[in-house]
């Protein structure tokens, strides 16, 4: 116990923790391993995950087939530079990849992270754009409540007044936001929902070279579900105004939204598309960007000739083998049927919550419950992780937001402690 003291103390002098302040940290429980959807702590205490770490554990911890993977890769090479060479790693990901993609996907450009990802599609937009002579195309259209990032371009579409705009006023590249689509997931859009991102395209198409926004599902910007009908609509208008339209499924892929892909729900393909985080079921970090051959050919038909970008970690082989062996898995799933259970279980048990005083709203999609309070819970944020952690399970709220994204793999027992877990404590706040 006098180590686990010692390495907390200097875990606190020494080390970030994400949107945390050094002075006076958040408290952080020390893990000591994690199977399934148990997350072991090291003072022996066990508890389930729902937050699947951030969107990317779909499968749990530990998994036999991702573990003897990555063990097979490692045995051949962890990793060796993509520039000029290539591997069966990074083929066979590529081919899986974009067999299950969303139409028209026919090049994969990877990559390390998702926020590098965003930068890539971004970058990809501005060379499509310079390629083809349209040089006043320097910015981006949103909708406000984004998340795509913390690095430069990423934040820029960020929200801007969640996000961290303010405090780098002056230094981001700016962007054009429209109000987050006011139409739940389920409804149809209305004309006046549209009207903003409408007009902002009629008005500035001639310097906006992409739309990037998270389809159907705002994540960390604000856990809202959006029409089917509105992405669908946004679709359109890019069409008629020859815009790119990219969507950042960095949450959303790989089933989240009760969909592979959460474009899916609209019957729509962006031009350029972002994967991350479940991509290799948890296991590492790592990235796709996958594009139209229009796109591609176009960037390389024109001056330069390549496309701007080759980070050391591209393709990284461990990376490529996972991911593989988690697609490997996803494709194996009953997809609907898994998805279907646990959105059913998360509406029927998170249902009550909405009678609750302090609760605005509970939403739920795929295998993503939300509960919105009137309040920030941020200010006692120690107190309520406290909490949960007592009931055994794992739940970090952020804002007014209390969620849970359990992994794909939990079984109804394990959900329904998530979620009896949420009810009591969110009874309390
Ligand atoms: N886009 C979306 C939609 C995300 O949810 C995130 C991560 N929360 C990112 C981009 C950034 O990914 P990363 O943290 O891997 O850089």
């Amino acid at each position: 116990m006098t180590d686990i003291l010692s390495l907390l103390a200097y875990d606190k002098a020494h080390i970030w923790h994400p949107y945390t302040s050094t002075i006076n940290p958040l408290p952080v429980y020390p893990v000591k391993r994690a199977e399934g959807v148990y997350i072991e702590l090291e003072n022996g205490q066990r508890l389930i995950d729902g937050m699947s770490s951030w969107w990317c554990a779909v499968h749990g911890y530990n998994h036999p087939v991702l573990n003897a993977a990555t063990e097979r890769q490692l045995k051949d090479m962890s990793h060796v530079m993509f520039g000029g060479f290539t591997h069966r790693a990074a083929v066979e990901l590529a081919q899986k990849l974009l067999e299950i993609a969303p139409a028209g996907m026919e090049m994969v450009f990877f990559c390390d992270s998702g926020s590098v990802a965003v930068e890539i599609a971004m970058k990809m937009a501005l060379q499509y754009a310079y390629a083809r002579g349209k040089k006043d195309k320097k910015h981006f259209l949103t909708i406000s409540k984004g998340y795509h990032g913390d690095t430069w371009n990423a934040m820029s579409v960020c929200d801007p007044v969640t996000g961290m705009h303010s405090i780098f006023q002056g230094t981001l590249p700016v962007q054009y936001f429209v109000p987050r689509p006011g139409c739940r997931f389920g409804t149809p859009c209305t004309e006046e929902d549209i009207a903003p991102l409408k007009a902002r395209l009629a008005s500035n198409h001639t310097d906006i070279a992409a739309v990037i926004l998270e389809p159907i599902v705002q994540g960390a910007g604000g856990m809202w579900f959006y029409s089917a009908d509105y992405l669908r609509q946004v679709r359109e208008l890019c069409n008629g105004y020859d815009i790119l339209l990219i969507c950042d499924e960095i949450a959303t892929g790989f089933g989240r939204s009760g969909k592979l892909w959460a474009v899916e729900h609209a019957g729509i393909s962006p031009d350029i598309l972002c994967a991350g985080k479940a991509l290799t079921g948890g296991y590492m970090s790592f990235a796709a960007v996958m594009t139209t051959n229009q796109v591609a050919t176009t960037i390389s038909s024109h001056g330069p000739y390549v496309f701007m970008h080759g980070p050391t970690f591209m393709g990284n082989p461990l990376a490529c083998a996972v991911a593989s062996a988690s697609i490997g898995l996803i494709s194996s799933y009953n997809l609907p049927k898994m998805l279907g259970r646990i959105e059913a279980q998360l509406k029927r048990e998170l249902g009550e919550a909405s009678q609750f005083p302090n609760v605005v709203d509970v939403r739920v999609l795929g295998a993503i419950g939300v509960v919105e309070m009137k309040t920030d819970v941020d200010m006692d944020m120690a107190t309520v992780q406290a909490q949960f952690v007592k009931e055994g399970v794992w739940i970090r709220p952020f804002g007014r937001l209390v969620y849970v994204m359990p992994p794909f793999i939990i079984t109804e027992e394990q959900l329904h402690i998530l979620t009896a877990a949420m009810i009591k404590v969110l009874k309390t706040i």
